[in-house]
């Protein structure tokens, strides 16, 4: 059993509020260890280190605070796996799956080395005669991350590589289903030589979220989590103040042309649905097949394919989907799946009967299911499942098919399978949707591009990392000078005009 508490000053600390959560192993349901949940005062001595920590942080020149990255980046490259394991013994995913984060978190490191370049900023000469302007971009302070229990390194990947590399200081609230992951990341940054307070993390529950919402020292709040806490954050956030990006929840949808390469889809919408036992903001958890030919086709090529499909704990090699997070999610997930075929959804395949393998039988497991015949009247289609469910929702002809996509109130990620260019073209064009993927199930944009949803998928003006993570953890300041011996300016009393 593990004590999980905190980290401040480049040091771990105990938690001392009196309040912890349990932490349990999701492949055997048994309680693997203890995570200290923050007071106001933790959140505080936490604020307290990075707010310290900035003034020598920002001003120390970008090229240096972009090799720390690197020497991070080469302790991450070289220790992948020891995180990927503390990452699959808390969420349950697969070894592989675990891997799969820490590299797409690594390439935003990747990016954030660039960050010499990135905080380049424009420079105009002669702007009036004799004078010159010059706008470059800031550093915030210090800001905050909150994130959710299904990525424990990825997500805070997408935040702080970035904003340190702008010259923020941070902290952490980590998800306290998932919290160890955070702690390594951090001794690594430390290890790596990042000054003490600059990286923080503070375990906690919604009390020190609320905290760092209304701590006067946090300048801005990068959130991801479900739509109604996104919510909470948001506007408590800029009522507060502070600039927020906050990432919600998400139903995403694979439209599925006549014309679409079945083996490509049926094998691309396993993994989409399935991987990560569908914990994922951008799974898919909605096939909408257009004609009836195509959504007979699409079952029969599914059924197969989910019948052979490997559960099991992350331990075994073989294991290609393991349980889901928690008990009580999985009583949440068995229950809208018995509410989906209350509401007259025909169960192709139900992941309720599956029967964990000896040894783990008190694991969070539910096999992959498939529902045919949703409506977008029904609640499977409605709420979010977040759990190894598709949904069928068969469709007429493409307007209709797009329709459903529109209908639906979030607008993460989409998915059209599709050999014809135009078709494609005119969805990716129309559909009101964050991030869009053309025979691409799960288009998640790389480092270097920006990620983020629409609708209720995303409260905020900035998607993350890339171009758009820059924007959002620096402010713009420009300057415009004259020097003296240069064209001798008159007194002035009306508005100033150069030229
Ligand atoms: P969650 O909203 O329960 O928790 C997210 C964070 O908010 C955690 O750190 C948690 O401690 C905190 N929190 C929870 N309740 C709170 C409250 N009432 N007040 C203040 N803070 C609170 O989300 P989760 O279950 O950990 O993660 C799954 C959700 O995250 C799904 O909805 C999923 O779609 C979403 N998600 C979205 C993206 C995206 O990019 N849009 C990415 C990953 C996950």
């Amino acid at each position: 059993m593990s004590d999980i508490g905190h980290f401040i000053g480049n040091a771990r600390v105990p938690g001392r509020s009196g309040r912890s959560a349990p932490v349990t192993d999701p492949a055997t349901g048994e309680q693997a260890g203890t995570v200290a949940l923050a007071a106001e005062d933790e959140v505080d001595a936490a604020v307290a280190a990075a707010a310290a920590a900035f003034r020598d942080w920002s001003r120390m020149p970008p090229l240096r605070r972009a090799r720390i990255l690197d020497a991070f980046k080469a302790i991450l490259s070289a220790r992948m796996g020891d995180l990927a394991r503390v990452i699959s013994s808390e969420h349950g995913k697969t070894h592989e799956d675990a891997l799969g984060e820490v590299t797409r978190g690594l390439e935003v490191v990747e990016f954030a080395i660039g960050a010499p370049s990135h905080l380049k900023g424009e420079f105009t000469e002669n702007v009036g005669t004799g004078v010159d302007s010059h706008a470059l971009r800031q550093p915030l302070g210090v800001v905050a991350g909150i994130t959710p229990f299904n990525f424990p390194a990825m997500v805070p990947m997408w935040m702080f590589p970035v904003a340190l590399a702008c010259g923020n200081t941070f902290v952490l609230k980590p998800s306290e289903r998932t919290p160890s992951a955070a702690l390594l990341l951090a001794e690594w940054l430390a290890e790596a030589g990042l000054p003490a307070g600059v990286f923080n993390v503070v375990q906690g529950d919604a009390a020190a979220v609320d905290r760092l919402l209304a701590h006067p020292d946090v300048k801005a709040v990068s959130f991801v989590g479900s739509t109604p806490v996104a919510r909470h954050v948001y506007v408590t956030g800029t009522a507060n103040g502070k600039r927020v990006q906050a990432l919600g929840g998400a139903k995403n949808h694979a439209v599925i042309l006549p014309d679409a390469d079945m083996e490509m889809v049926a094998g691309a919408l396993m993994g989409a649905a399935y991987g990560s036992a569908g914990e994922r903001c951008m799974a898919i958890s909605v096939a909408v097949p257009v004609g009836e030919e195509t959504a007979d086709r699409l079952i029969a090529a599914l059924v197969p394919r989910i019948e052979a499909l490997r559960v099991g704990p992350a331990s075994d090699p073989a294991t290609e989907m393991g349980p889901v997070v928690t008990r009580a999610h999985l009583e949440r997930v068995r229950a809208l799946v018995a509410r989906g075929a209350e509401e007259g959804a025909r169960l192709v395949a139900d992941g309720r009967d599956f029967t964990p393998p000896q040894g783990f039988e008190g694991g969070n497991y539910i096999g992959a299911t498939l529902l045919d015949g949703v409506t977008p009247e029904m609640d499977v289609w409605k709420q979010e499942i977040f759990g190894p469910v598709l949904s069928v929702v068969r469709a007429a002809d493409a307007r209709h098919a797009a329709e459903i996509v529109a209908r639906h109130e979030y607008g993460n990620g989409v998915a059209i399978f599709t050999r014809d260019g135009q078709a494609a073209r005119l969805f990716a064009q129309e559909v009101e949707v964050g991030m869009v993927g053309i025979n691409v199930p799960i288009p998640v944009p790389m480092a270097f591009h920006s990620f983020g949803g629409w609708k209720a998928s995303l409260f905020g003006d900035h998607h993350m990392h890339g171009p758009e993570g820059v924007r959002f953890y620096t402010r713009l300041k420009t300057i415009t000078s004259r020097w003296p011996g240069g064209p001798a300016a008159a007194a002035e009393f009306g508005m100033p005009v150069l030229g």
